[in-house]
This record gives C-alpha cells, structure tokens and sequence, in this order.
C-alpha cells in the first residue's frame, strides 16, 4: 500500500515566514490535531543541537506545533534524549542549559521541556520486540508513556548510517543511554596499531576503561559502550569509526525505530521532516557545518519510512549546488550521502524499517502550495 507524504516546497530567500505559513498548512492537510483528544500528553521529539552546533531546528518551529496541539486542550512537550558520548547533553543539567541557550525554553515554546530518559540517561522501559538483533529495546520512559508523539526531525547526513531523519530520531532519539549504548556498541572504534604513538591519551580519557596501552592501544570490546569519545581524541587520527558494520546499525536503527511506537496508536504519531539547512552530519556536531545543498521544504507524514524514502530522493534529485562537498563530475540524482559516505548503503535502515512494517518505501508525495 501507498503512504501518502505532504510536502511544501520553501523558498530558500524568504524562508522562516514561510515555514511557519506552510507548517500550519501541513499540519492542518494530515488532520493529526483532531486525532488527539483533550488532555492527551503528547511528546514533541526534536533535536535540541549540541553547544557549538549552528544547523538544529529553529524553536519557534516547535511553537507553532505546540500551539496547534493546545486548541484540543491536549499537553504537549518538548523533548530528546541523553545522549552517549560526553558533551553538553550528557546529563539532564546540561541538556537542559543547551536547550535554553539554543531557544527552547518556555517563553517561546509555551510548553515544558522534558528529558525523557531522566537525570542520567536511565529512566527507561524495557520494551520486548524480539527481533533479530534485539529481544528488548531500552525507551526514554517519557516518551513511551506519551499518549501522542510529534517528531521533528532535521534531515541531514550521518557518518553511520547516511542519512538521519524519521527512522533515526525515533530509534537513537528516543532510546535511553542504555538503548543508544546497545546501538552503538555494534559499531565501536577500530584502532589502527601502526600510527598509535602509545601516548595513553585515549586510555585516560575512555569513561568505560575500555583501552589499553602497551607498545599500542588496545581496545576491550566487552567494555567499549561504542561512545566514540575516543576518536575525536586521539593525536594521530588513528582511532576511526568502524564504517564496516555501518549495516548492523542501521538495522538496529530499524529495530529501536519500531519498539518507540509500538504501544501508540497508528494516528496519534506523525513525523515532520524539516529539509533545510541540510549538512553531511548530524547536529550532534558541537561545530558549524557546510550546506550540502539550498533548502528544498518541509514534509509531513504519518509513515516515518515513507517521509524519510520521499526526503532521500528529493535530496538526491535536487541539483548539488555550490557546495563544495560534490565536485564538478558529481550527477544530479546520484546518491549524495554515498558520495559522502562511500562505504556507508544509505538505503538499509529504509529496507529494515519496511520489512518490521514500520511503513513503506511506496509513497505518494502531495505538494501543497
Ligand atoms: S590516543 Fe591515539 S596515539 Fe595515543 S595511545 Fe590512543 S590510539 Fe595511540
Ligand atoms: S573505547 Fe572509545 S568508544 Fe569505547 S567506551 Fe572508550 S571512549 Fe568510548
């Protein structure tokens, strides 16, 4: 079966009005509002973009959400999740201050922010799914208990899976550290013994006293939370993302994605997926990003297989612009994350979320003008 996907096209000269204008229509052509009934708790999942970040989600977008979900009395929320690796979002102290400091707080919003998953990342349920990689997946606890879910996803690239949108913000933004630890894990850094200068760096700082150092660094992968800390880290650059097992995760990005919405009703979770400001990386990036492309618009659907499928080809079927991440042989309509990520299938978390009937690659895109 088809799954219908709204799309408002912006122009990229005049876009902050345009998108609150064209959100409300969205909003207003999926019906989602009236879905809800009157003192329904519904999360608004977003990405409140880590402290030196520049390309996360403007917070007046959430207003607009916010206030459309108020005219059925319901209560809406803001929300994300701890985050693995050792930032400014680590604890809900911190992630709090960097959602204030990036404008999501309660005078603009009109609504709370909530860490879903507490304090220190470990208010969570375990939810049984069993699936290949996982019997039970670990859920921010207040965003499973949420009657409805909003999610605000920024499309972009991401270094392990291709792109992020939908699927990702659902799995890795509403699993509790323990569930991203479970994720992770599955790609954990690989360390190259012939540029190690045994400088023990790496070994002081993991936070799992997963490394050890004798003529080179060694890591123990028993222990390896798959944090990454370390490769940001290292002088020689020679602690690397492990890009090989780039598959299992997005698989396991399919299987988290499922278990956050298993318990909701199918009209009370729609996704909304903003392509604007769309960089090769995620916004946990504590740096500003080149644009891969200008912006293309704003798109809406009840399918988050669907909406991430439609943003996937929009991206790649724009032309690459200026930017000078695509050079001049570079194709309009080739995959621009594979160009960005070649050793990285972009489309696996799309293949794995379709077959756990998470939603379908089959879609129908709807411009609303
Ligand atoms: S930080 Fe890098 S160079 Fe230093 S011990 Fe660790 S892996 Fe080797
Ligand atoms: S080895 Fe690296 S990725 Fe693993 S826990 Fe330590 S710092 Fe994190």
């Amino acid at each position: 079966m088809t799954s219908k996907v709204f799309f408002a096209k912006i122009d990229p000269q005049n876009k902050d009005d345009e998108i609150f204008n064209k959100l409300n229509e969205l909003m207003d052509k999926s019906g989602f509002v009236n879905n809800l009934d009157e003192n329904d708790i519904v999360a608004i999942k977003t990405h409140f973009g880590e402290r030196g970040n520049t390309t996360y989600l403007n917070p007046s977008f959430a207003r607009t959400i916010v206030d459309l979900v108020k005219t059925k009395n319901a209560k809406p929320f803001l929300t994300d999740t701890n985050t693995l690796y050792h930032h400014y979002r680590t604890n809900s102290v911190d992630h709090l201050e960097t959602a204030y400091q990036h404008g999501y707080s309660f005078s603009i919003l009109n609504a709370p922010v909530i860490i879903a998953d507490g304090m220190h990342g470990n208010n969570e349920v375990e939810v049984e799914i069993n699936q290949e990689l996982f019997e039970k997946a670990k859920i921010a606890r207040d965003i499973y208990e949420s009657d409805g879910l909003i999610v605000l996803s920024h499309f972009k690239g991401h270094c392990m899976c291709g792109f992020g949108g939908a699927i990702k913000n659902l799995a890795m933004g509403c699993a509790s550290r323990n569930g991203k630890k479970n994720q992770h894990k599955l790609v954990a850094p690989v360390i190259s013994k012939i540029r190690c200068l045994a400088c023990r760096v790496c070994e002081k700082m993991c936070p799992e006293e997963a490394i050890t150092v004798d003529s080179h660094a060694v890591i123990d992968y028993d222990k390896c939370i798959g944090c990454n800390d370390c490769i940001e880290i290292c002088p020689t650059h020679t602690i690397k993302l492990n890009r090989l097992n780039s598959d299992d995760f997005s698989k396991a990005l399919a299987e988290y994605a499922y278990a956050s919405i298993i318990n909701k009703k199918f009209n009370k979770v729609v996704f909304i997926n903003f392509l604007t400001n769309i960089t090769p990386d995620c916004d946990c990036n504590a740096f500003e990003q080149e644009k891969m492309i200008e912006d293309i618009g704003i798109l809406l659907s009840y399918d988050p297989v669907a909406i991430d499928k439609a943003s996937y080809d929009l991206v790649n079927n724009h032309k690459s612009g200026l930017s000078s991440l695509f050079d001049a042989e570079y194709v309009t309509g080739e995959d621009k994350f594979k160009v960005l990520y070649r050793n990285i299938d972009s489309t696996v978390q799309l293949k794995e979320a379709e077959k756990l009937r998470l939603g379908t690659t089959d879609y129908e895109l709807i411009e609303i003008m």
